[in-house]
C-alpha cells in the first residue's frame, strides 16, 4: 500500500479507501462502485445476506479476497448497512429524521437488486411504516419533510403502499412541481407529473373553500367570520402557501380561538365539525387523484 487513502491493488485507480470501515484485522474487501470497505469475512458472509458476494477475486498484494458489489450498491447505503452489521451505532440515539435516512438506505441496499438480506429488509420497511403513522390524515410531521422525497422514492420504487397516499400528499404540498427539467433528482418524470397533477387538484378544490365566509347559525356569529376571516384566515393563508395545504389550513382554522374573537361556543363547535368534515373530504378526494 502506498498512500493511506488510495487501494491501488484493484485495476481503478479513483477506487478509494472508506474513512468509516477499514477494519485493520478484516480479512475480506469489498468494493462498492468507487470505495472499498475491509471487513471481516464471518460477520459479513451470513447466510441470509444472499446478495454475497460478487467475483471473488485474490489480490495478491493485499493476500486477501477483494468482492465487488454489484453495481446499484451506494457506498453510502453499504456503510449504513455495515454499521447495522457491526452494531456500530446506537440507533435509539439518532434523531428521528437521521433514523428515517437509515431505514431508507437498509431498505435499499438489503433489497432483491441489491444485497438480498430478507431480514434487514423486512424489519426496515417495517420501522418506516410504523415510524410514519400510514393512517394519519395530512402531511408527515414537520421535522420528518426533509426527508419526503427521498422516503417517496423508497415508497414508490419497494411498492410500499400503505405510505403511497401520505408521502404524495406531503412531497405534493410542500414543493413545487412544474413541467420543466427536474429539480426533484429522486423523483422520477412521471412521479413529478402526478404531484403536479395532485397540487392542481388540491388548490382547485380548496380555493372556494377557502375564500367563502363561513357562516355560523346565529346573525351575531356570522358577522364576526365575516369581519375576521380576512385578516384570521385568508391573510395568513396566502402567506404560508394555506391554499397548496388544505389538511393543515383547515386544521389551523379549526384552532383559531373563535370564541375570543366572540364566536358563540355552539357555533364554534358546529363550525370545528364543519370543517373535519372538510378535512375528511379532501383526504378521500386524495385517493382519486393519485
Ligand atoms: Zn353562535
Amino acid at each position: 500500500m502506498s498512500e493511506p487513502n488510495t487501494f491501488p491493488s484493484v485495476s481503478q485507480s479513483d477506487i478509494v479507501k472508506s474513512s468509516r470501515f477499514w477494519k485493520e484485522d478484516g480479512d475480506f474487501v469489498l468494493v462498492a462502485k468507487n470505495e472499498a470497505f475491509k471487513v471481516h469475512y464471518d460477520r459479513i458472509s451470513t447466510p441470509k445476506i444472499r446478495g454475497l458476494p460478487y467475483d471473488i477475486t485474490l489480490e495478491p498484494s493485499f493476500g486477501q479476497r477483494v468482492a465487488r458489489l454489484p453495481s446499484e450498491v451506494d457506498p453510502a447505503d453499504f456503510t449504513i448497512f455495515l454499521e447495522h452489521l457491526y452494531r456500530e451505532i446506537d440507533e435509539t440515539q439518532l434523531t428521528e429524521s437521521a433514523s428515517l435516512d437509515r431505514l431508507c438506505a437498509l431498505i435499499r441496499v438489503s433489497s432483491d437488486g441489491q444485497l438480498q438480506d430478507p431480514d434487514v429488509y423486512a424489519s426496515a420497511r417495517s420501522d418506516l411504516e410504523q415510524s410514519l403513522k400510514p393512517d394519519a390524515i395530512g402531511s408527515l410531521e414537520e421535522n420528518y419533510i426533509g426527508n419526503a422525497e427521498d422516503i417517496l422514492s423508497v415508497v414508490l420504487h419497494y411498492d410500499i403502499t400503505s405510505l403511497r397516499k401520505r408521502l404524495l400528499y406531503t412531497v405534493s404540498t410542500t414543493s413545487h412541481f412544474d413541467s420543466g427539467p427536474s429539480s426533484h433528482p429522486s423523483l422520477s418524470t412521471s412521479t413529478t407529473t402526478l404531484l403536479a397533477s395532485l397540487q392542481d387538484n388540491l388548490i382547485s378544490h380548496f380555493t372556494p373553500i377557502l375564500f367563502t365566509v363561513a357562516t355560523a347559525s346565529h346573525m351575531a356569529c356570522t358577522d364576526v367570520f365575516a369581519e375576521k376571516w380576512m385578516p384570521l384566515v385568508i391573510g395568513p393563508a396566502l402567506e404560508t402557501s394555506g391554499l397548496c395545504r388544505p389538511v393543515e389550513t383547515l386544521r389551523g382554522i379549526q384552532e383559531i380561538e373563535w370564541e375570543k374573537e366572540g364566536v358563540c361556543e355552539e357555533c364554534c363547535k358546529e363550525k370545528r365539525e364543519e370543517w373535519e368534515g372538510e378535512i375528511r373530504v379532501i383526504w378521500e378526494k386524495v385517493d382519486g387523484w393519485i
